[in-house]
């Protein structure tokens, strides 16, 4: 099969969806590789490193969806691909189709096959290639705490690990999950007392189990945040309610009880915000104040630092992507239930509940 890697081209993208260590494995099984011209420079691997892993250099990507049999993204097509996609062709990447109507009638229109990085799923019901920028935005989550801390960005000027003698920050981590867990790491590598809240009780006992001592965890309530809040130097948001906007967890209210110069980090803003006060910002303009608390509610987080997170992209999509190649796609779905879970339109048909229900499409 001829493999397409495209450039991205939404706006401050910097990922690609394919590695040089992902094409030497594709042609190592006998597949070939066209990367368009250019589409790695944004993650460090120039287009000599591509031709050196055995890839061919497209110069537009007009020419990658003219050839190849499998074209891969990281982020959905934007209208001005539309119409290069060709009938039986497989699209894989990100799609997010049930909060994008325009594209959904496209991709229909396309009678390719369209597989979303986004709806393959594990039979434990784990979204395997959500999990790694899940990963990234909880680590990054600290990381961003502990910078808004300082004087110089607004914060009251703590630092986290504290130092001997002096006290070290209050981290308060909301949601056990994948970036939850993932902060709550970080948070207590770096020395700070640190909470972490969940609903789930089996989950707070696995915490429990494998966190280090400095991380308490905790049954999130309205009553235990009311406390918990007013100690915290960083909020982390972290909560993800499948399918649903995420609750308003800390309210106006709980905010004017907290330090000036805390920091709340909302990494659930993808889904609305886990903070009454949260609304979603950029990494140009990435915080605002409200009752002198600072908050960083930046919807695409893993973009900061696209090199890792194209590593840890790819390292979760590659395996996928050459069982595709590997058995073509009728096979790949018929044999890979995580797979079929994948595919969101094949041939002008949508294949995905929930992107039918969203637009009251047959199904
Ligand atoms: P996850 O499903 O692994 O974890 C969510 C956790 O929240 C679960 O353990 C659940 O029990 C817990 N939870 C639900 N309601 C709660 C409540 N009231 N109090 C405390 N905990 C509660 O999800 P995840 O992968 O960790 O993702 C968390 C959020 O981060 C999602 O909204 C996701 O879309 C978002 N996210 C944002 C970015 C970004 O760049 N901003 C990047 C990756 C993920």
């Amino acid at each position: 099969m001829l493999v397409g890697i495209l450039k991205e081209i939404k706006t401050a993208e910097n990922r690609v969806s394919m590695t040089p260590a992902g094409v030497e494995v594709m042609v190592q099984n006998g597949h070939g590789v066209l990367v368009e011209k250019q589409a790695g420079a944004g993650s460090g691997f120039d287009d000599e490193a591509y031709v050196k892993a055995g890839a061919e250099i497209a110069e537009t990507p007009a020419e990658v969806f003219g050839r190849a049999d499998m074209v891969m993204h990281v982020k959905e097509p934007l209208p001005s691909e539309y119409d290069l996609i060709r009938p039986g062709q497989i699209v894989f990447t990100y799609l997010h189709l049930a909060a994008a109507e325009e594209l959904t009638q496209a991709l229909i229109k396309s009678d390719s096959i369209c597989i979303a990085y986004e709806t393959i799923q594990k039979a434990d019901g784990s979204l395997p290639l959500l999990t790694p920028m899940s990963e990234v935005a909880g680590r990054m989550a600290i990381q961003q705490g502990a910078k808004y801390l300082e004087m110089a960005q607004g914060g009251q000027g703590v630092l986290l690990g504290g130092v001997p003698g002096v006290d070290p920050g209050t981290v308060v981590v909301i949601g056990g999950g994948v970036v939850g867990t993932n902060a709550a790491k970080m948070a207590c590598g770096l020395g700070a007392k640190v909470y972490i809240l969940d609903m789930n009780l089996d989950r707070l006992r696995y915490l429990n189990d494998v966190m280090p001592a400095n991380c308490v965890t905790m049954m999130s309530s309205p009553q235990t945040l009311r406390k918990l809040v007013k100690e915290a130097d960083v909020v982390v948001g972290a909560v993800l309610l499948p399918g649903a906007k995420a609750p308003k967890l800390v309210t106006k209210e709980m905010l004017k009880t907290m330090k000036p110069g805390s920091v709340l980090v909302d990494v659930a803003i993808d889904q609305g915000g886990c903070f009454e006060t949260s609304q979603a910002t950029t990494h140009s303009e990435p915080i605002f104040n409200v009752d002198g608390v600072v908050h960083y509610c930046v919807a695409n987080m893993p973009g900061a630092v696209a090199k890792t997170s194209t590593l840890a992209l790819t390292n979760a999509t590659l395996p996928y992507a050459l069982e595709i190649a590997n058995l073509g796609w009728e096979r790949a779905l018929k044999e890979n239930q995580e797979i079929r879970l994948g595919a969101n339109v094949i041939k002008g048909k949508v294949t995905y509940n929930g992107v039918a229900q969203a637009f009251d499409l047959d199904y």
